[in-house]
């Protein structure tokens, strides 16, 4: 655009010559037509020519404004081009400035319960530590580990901590900064991030929320795919022996692009759920280290299934803002109380269950484990996928089975049916669906569901299974987990 203003402006200096030119030819021709010829000087043609030289200067005239417009324009126009690109540069400067590694002092010591996660990570910390073991033998670890599980179960925490006990940088992304920015941008972070930790190799760096940039390519998002195919190309540049560990978080593993999951990159996955009765229990007793209270640990541990580790330690710190504001020194009973309504109110997911309620879930579960064998947790939805290669009739109706099991539980047992995880649901649909358009062995849909609920109905009914449900129920209650 700024060229086609400069362009303008020189051709108009043209223009403007040539007329000016043109005006001085015709005037002195002019000037000589009288000074030869006294007849002609009466006719027609003397009025034409003046009529001609002032329409001529008329024009040069407005030309000449024209043209001094056109130039201010242009002179403004490169202004703003050039403070343009230097505000962009400046930008782009402090963006990618904004790429710099944290010392961490975080340590295992700070992540109470999660033993089995810390076992994981303890062979990366190790390795940081002692590259030269791992050397000697040409061992190479996964590049990149990934953490899977809901929001505040300490994904991040963990991470923090692995760097903190390697005592090496720890370089924090979330995924969505890397698509909330100028077009190209995003996969230029993604390069400079990992040149950054290479360059301060051995280090950690850490993607938060994954997801954001992770997902199946294929949508419409150009930005989006160009700084995936960039962390691919990354993941792809460096190799097990560099130092450089990339930890990426995610709540949704199933919505990421499978060239993610594709062996050399996030080979390590490490799922996190939320804290059993026993982790709470160990995460209230860190919070509450070294500060009075008149509680009772166990019986909080208990009554906050459900809760995430943040949702904990978000309870324990408002409890003692309640114990602060009403002039005590030591925690009690009526700070919970007061700090659990808080908690409650602000996060869905903080809900305390009403012993109704609890009921309705866990007889959910413990009909969903009895029927499927498999171990459930109090909160857990959808069941771990058995890696089926050759799947018969029998073994779908039986993963259609599982997925319908607590529903027809509770039909059974409280004669009502109820919603609790609907997902389930679908997924029996879904499975159901596969059956009688991909596989060829049933009829319908509908007929598959009701004859499948037809026989959960038999087998749930029977008085001695449901006592086994009752005996589920008993220790679900107690330990919030059952493997029957
Ligand atoms: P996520 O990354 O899974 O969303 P975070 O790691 O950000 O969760 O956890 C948020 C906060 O919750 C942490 O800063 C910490 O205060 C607390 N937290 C989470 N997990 C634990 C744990 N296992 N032990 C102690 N505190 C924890």
């Amino acid at each position: 655009m700024f060229k086609t203003l400069d362009d303008n402006s020189v051709n108009l200096d043209k223009n403007l010559k040539l007329m000016s030119i043109s005006a001085i030819v015709l005037v002195v021709l002019f000037i000589y037509t009288i000074f030869k010829s006294d007849t002609a000087i009466h006719n027609g043609s003397y009025l034409i020519g003046i009529g001609f030289l002032f329409i001529l200067m008329f024009v040069a005239f407005f030309l000449q404004k024209y043209k001094s417009k056109l130039k201010t324009n242009s002179a403004f126009s490169k202004e703003l081009a050039s403070a343009t690109s230097q505000t962009k540069e400046n930008l782009r400067d402090a963006y990618v400035s904004k790429i710099e590694s944290v010392k961490t002092d975080t340590t295992f010591d700070d992540v109470a319960g999660i033993d089995d996660i810390k076992g994981e990570l303890e062979e990366i910390v190790d390795f940081l530590n002692n590259p030269k073991k791992y050397k000697k033998y040409d061992v190479s670890l996964p590049k990149g580990v990934l953490l899977v599980g809901p929001p505040g179960v300490g994904k991040t925490l963990i991470a923090k901590a692995v760097a903190g006990e390697a005592k090496v940088p720890f370089f924090y992304q979330s995924g969505a900064s890397f698509v909330q920015i100028y077009v190209g941008m995003g996969a230029k972070r993604v390069k400079e991030l990992f040149n950054e930790a290479k360059k301060n190799a051995p280090a950690i760096i850490f993607i938060d929320e994954i997801d954001a940039v992770g997902k199946s390519r294929g949508s419409s998002n150009d930005e989006r795919e160009a700084t995936l195919n960039e962390l691919l190309t990354q993941m792809d540049g460096f190799d097990g022996k560099s130092g450089v560990i990339v930890i990426a978080a995610t709540n949704k593993i199933e919505v990421l692009d499978e060239a993610l999951l594709r062996a050399g990159r996030f080979d390590r996955r490490v799922f996190l759920t939320l804290p059993s009765k026993e982790d709470r229990k160990k995460i209230l007793n860190l919070y509450l280290k070294h500060k009075k209270y008149e509680i009772d640990i166990d019986k909080l541990a208990y009554d906050t299934s459900g809760f995430s580790s943040a949702g904990l330690a978000t309870l324990v710190n408002e409890s003692l803002l309640n114990m602060i504001k009403n002039n005590r020194s030591s925690i009690t009973q009526e700070d919970i109380d007061i700090a659990k309504k808080k908690v409650e109110f602000g996060k869905k997911q903080h809900k305390i269950l009403t012993p109704e309620q609890k009921d309705i879930l866990v007889t959910y579960q413990a009909t969903k484990a009895f029927i499927s064998g498999k171990k459930v947790a109090l909160f857990d939805e959808g069941l771990s996928v058995d890696d089926i290669i050759y799947p018969s009739k029998t073994q779908l109706e039986n993963m259609i089975k599982a997925n319908l099991a607590g529903i027809v539980g509770l039909e059974v047992i409280k004669n009502e049916p109820y919603v609790v995880f609907y997902s389930e649901l679908s997924k029996a649909k879904e499975l159901a669906k596969d059956m009688v358009e991909k596989y060829d062995m049933a009829v319908s849909v509908e007929n598959v569901i009701q004859s499948l609920k037809a026989q959960l109905r038999q087998t749930i009914s029977e008085s001695v299974n449901q006592e086994k449900i009752n005996q589920l129920k008993e220790q679900l209650i107690e330990d919030e987990v059952v493997n029957s």
